[in-house]
């Protein structure tokens, strides 16, 4: 096997490779559009273009796609083949640069909320070449935006690049005012992937989770996770082949897949990335979940990235970690050096007032169907959003906010009366699990985001925030004298923190004690991404994306409804797989059993043992009583499902699918759950938990 660093990046056209195979004054042009966003000329494509043909080729390739993210959440990829027919017989390959730069799907298909009517088909794909193309599968893949004619935003990158511009040009003003002037200031991110992995015989035998990602029906395993016996333990052997095979796909698409180790819930499992640019490690992050599905087929496993798999075993997150970076600096790292403490702490705040200023926001980013079943379930954080910030830098915060810091007099330097911040690197030891945003040493991460979503949702609104915020820093004191900057910038934050500060949580997210407090502070708790989606359309909110000029009003409005359109197409689809299975898998089978008790009731009467009778018959009766509750809940479910499906409204459909539809299906479950604990072992149609979380 080759050596381990040789199995990196071989199917990534890499930075490296540009270096090895494109002419140099080609490469300096691809770089300046690649790190400065100078505009790309065709000349300049034309070369790339061909350069990454023959290397395509020669690693394989037979095809090109344009890869892109469509408000699906999903990713596509239509593929062309790179050979051209010249008549002859023969053909040539082919591959310019125009069909480098530029894409032209049919998108009809594609959710766009209403931007664009059926009839005006066509979007546009255009290569974003911040990401780096990849072969996967013999296609050459090319990252790109997907966008309508007009330029108004068809997918999640589009936006997210946006996002990431104006951060970038905020944080600049604010690192102006430090004297500072880097290149670039990028949001960096490392997305931890949750994920189970269960046998795929025992995941085809259960038609809840082929179509829906999740069990709709389940009674409690004997053993769940109480033990305590699974994180962190050895890997068996079967889900450790897995893994080494998966981290070579990503190794070999230049996905630096580092940590792995088992969950908290039997049968789940962790992926963690080295952290990169915001853009290529959401690009990264797509690919690995695809990965993780395809790669299991290959060991008879099914990979479910579905929040909530299994109903009361902990469900599956993707906590995004967040920072800021320059070439030269992490901004959101405390250091040990007390000049860059007033710069840390401008920042910190801007991040506090973000979150607390757009809370709805972000709540909503992390809304889904799926993220419904997980959010507040006492094992993933809360609906309520709060910052938890760890000992040490609560002290701080505290101290600016009293009024107790000052700036030096003479050195112009953050003084805290004692040296709190120098040891908070290795602040590690007092997290707070039930936090849904953490400050952890160096960066937050926000551990709301479904373990299924596109992560962009989440990182553009926290861009978009955070690049507000600092917008209105830098407005402020700009125009403050220099030799009065660092007092005024004090000032400031002990205004705006003061300001926030309610957005500050240090206890325990999980209890109700929280939800009485953060009620009384005034914070969201946006139950279900019924509550949670117009939250994208709030006045507040469109003033946001337009003041910040990364998404127009319109924009706003067809993400809000593709999303409304995708919660309400799986609710149905939920709903119509349970009354089906409810009627067609488990009665059946449930009435089944009880006519053989009630056959037996028979012979044992026959033969007068009265004392097995009596428990005979009491099981009999459960099991009727169990039958007659399932009849009465599939009818009320039924009912409320055509109730649903009849409003024309999305909100509204969505509100009563949230609030009258699921509760219920919880009903129904109940009532179907209730037998599978009484109902004998062999007549059970599908595999329980116990038979799918336990295997070896
Ligand atoms: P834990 O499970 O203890 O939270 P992990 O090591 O599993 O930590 O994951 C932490 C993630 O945070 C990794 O993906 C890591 O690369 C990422 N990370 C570290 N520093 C930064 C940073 N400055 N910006 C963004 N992500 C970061
Ligand atoms: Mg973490």
């Amino acid at each position: 096997m080759a050596e381990l660093t040789d199995r990196f990046g071989t199917m990534v056209f890499s930075e490296d490779v540009m270096k090895r195979v494109l002419p140099k004054d080609v490469c300096r042009r691809l770089f300046a559009t690649i790190e400065e966003g100078e505009p790309l000329d065709l000349d300049v494509a034309n070369a790339v273009a061909h350069a990454m043909k023959t290397w395509a080729i020669e690693h394989g390739a037979t095809h090109y796609a344009h890869w892109f993210q469509p408000l699906s959440g999903i990713t596509s990829e239509k593929h062309d083949s790179f050979l051209e027919p010249v008549g002859d017989g023969t053909a040539i390959t082919k591959f310019t640069g125009k069909a480098l730069i530029q894409g032209e799907p049919d998108a009809s298909s594609f959710p766009n909320g209403g931007l664009r009517a059926t009839f005006e088909a066509r979007g546009y794909t255009a290569w974003d070449p911040t990401s780096p193309a990849f072969i996967k599968d013999d296609v050459l893949c090319i990252p790109t935006a997907f966008c309508g004619y007009n330029g108004e935003a068809l997918d999640k990158k589009t936006p997210l690049l946006r996002s990431m511009k104006v951060l970038d040009t905020q944080a600049k003003r604010v690192l102006a005012l430090f004297g500072k002037h880097p290149k670039r200031v990028v949001p960096t991110v490392g997305c931890e992937q949750e994920y189970f992995l269960i046998k795929k015989d025992a995941y085809r035998r259960r038609r809840d989770l082929v179509i829906c990602g999740r069990t709709l029906f389940g009674a409690p395993p004997c053993k769940g996770q109480e033990l305590e016996e699974h994180y962190f333990g050895a890997i068996r052997p079967s889900v450790s082949k897995y893994m080494k095979a998966l981290d070579d796909e990503l190794w070999a698409l230049g996905i630096p897949s580092k940590t792995k180790h088992n969950e908290v819930a039997p049968c789940q499992h962790e992926l963690a990335p080295v952290f990169s640019e915001m853009n290529q490690a959401i690009d990264n992050n797509m690919l690995i979940m695809e990965k993780m599905k395809l790669v299991a087929s290959r060991f008879d496993l099914t990979c479910l990235l579905h929040e909530k798999p299994f109903e009361g075993i902990n469900g599956s997150g993707k906590h995004d970690n967040w920072s800021l970076s320059t070439a030269d600096e992490n901004l959101l790292d405390p250091g040990d050096t007390p000049l860059e403490n007033l710069q840390f702490v401008v920042f910190l705040t801007a991040v506090i007032e973000a979150v607390d200023k757009y809370q709805e926001l972000l709540r909503m980013s992390v809304a889904s169907c799926g993220n419904d079943h997980r959010l507040g379930a006492n094992e993933a954080p809360p609906a309520i959003v709060s910052i938890f910030l760890g000992d040490q830098l609560t002290e701080v915060v505290q101290k600016i906010m009293d009024g107790k810091a000052s700036v030096h007099a003479t050195h112009g330097v953050l003084d805290l009366g004692a040296d709190v911040l120098p040891n908070l690197e290795q602040d590690n030891t007092d997290r707070n699990r039930t936090s849904p945003f953490a400050f952890t040493g160096n960066k937050f991460e926000f551990r709301a985001v479904g373990s299924e979503a596109n992560p962009s949702d989440s990182n553009l609104v926290l861009d978009t925030a955070v690049a507000e915020a600092l917008m209105e820093f830098a407005d402020a004191l700009e125009t403050v004298p220099a030799e009065q900057f660092e007092e005024a910038a004090l000032e400031y934050c002990k205004q705006h923190l003061n300001e926030h500060r309610r957005i500050l949580f240090s206890g325990d997210g999980y209890s109700d004690e929280w939800k009485a407090e953060a009620e009384r502070r005034g914070l969201a708790n946006l139950h279900t991404t019924a509550d949670a989606l117009p939250e994208m359309v709030s006045k507040k909110a469109i003033a946001l994306w337009e003041r910040m000029g990364v998404l127009t009003e319109t924009e706003a409005f067809s993400r809000y409804e593709v999303k409304l359109e995708k919660y309400n197409k799986l609710m149905n689809i939920e709903a119509t797989t349970m009354i089906r299975e409810a009627r067609r898998t488990y009665r059946p089978q449930i009435t089944a059993y009880a006519t053989k008790v009630a056959r037996g009731l028979d012979v044992f009467r026959g033969v007068g043992i009265d004392s097995t009778m009596q428990s005979e018959q009491d099981t009999l009766n459960t099991l009727c009583d169990g039958i007659t509750k399932i009849n009465v809940a599939i009818k009320e479910l039924d009912e409320l499902h055509q109730k649903a499906e009849a409003i024309m409204d999305a909100q509204e459909q969505a509100n009563c699918y949230a609030h009258e539809v699921n509760p219920a299906m919880e009903t129904l479950r109940a009532a179907v759950d209730a037998m599978e604990e009484i109902v004998a072992a062999d007549y059970w149609p599908v595999p329980t938990y116990d038979d799918i979380l336990f295997y070896v």
